[in-house]
């Protein structure tokens, strides 16, 4: 993984083919003391899983969707879980009939390029476990 530093607001990520791209993303904020950060990026992922949150059983239907698929969007956050980075990321993905697959990413492997901004904030949001919905949240208050 090769970045640049941009002028005023955060990172230029440029992962390569085979990087994971949560160790990659965590690991790089982690190096860096970033406890909260916007995060985007476009490119080409294999073998990402994907899951859905069903909210009534309270965990989430995982699956791996196998091959290589156009990452045409990934939206996400960096905030702090059990004391590291964790990413928390919603992707778009796209194959070759063109229909869209869509959901929360537990991982993918990087299949061509992804090229993702990292815009980090002052300060960091840490998440607490929320019994109500059985996930861990943004502990924030106000
Ligand atoms: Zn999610």
């Amino acid at each position: 993984m090769r970045h640049v530093d941009t002028d005023k607001d955060g990172f230029a990520l440029g992962l390569e083919r085979g990087d994971a791209v949560r160790a990659i993303i965590e690991e790089f904020a982690a190096a860096r003391g970033i406890g909260l950060a916007e995060v985007s990026a476009i490119g080409a992922v294999a073998d990402p899983e994907l899951g859905y949150y069903d909210l009534a059983r309270k965990q989430y239907v995982r699956k791996v969707f196998a091959g290589d698929w156009e990452l045409a969007s990934l939206q996400g956050n960096i905030t702090i879980k059990d004391g590291k980075p964790f990413l928390h990321a919603h992707v778009v993905l796209g194959g070759p009939d063109f229909a869209a697959v869509a959901g929360h990413l537990f991982d993918a492997k990087v299949a061509v390029v992804v090229e993702a901004f990292m815009r980090p904030h002052g300060g960091r949001i840490e998440r607490s476990f929320i019994e109500e919905v059985g996930l861990h949240c943004w502990a924030i208050e106000g």
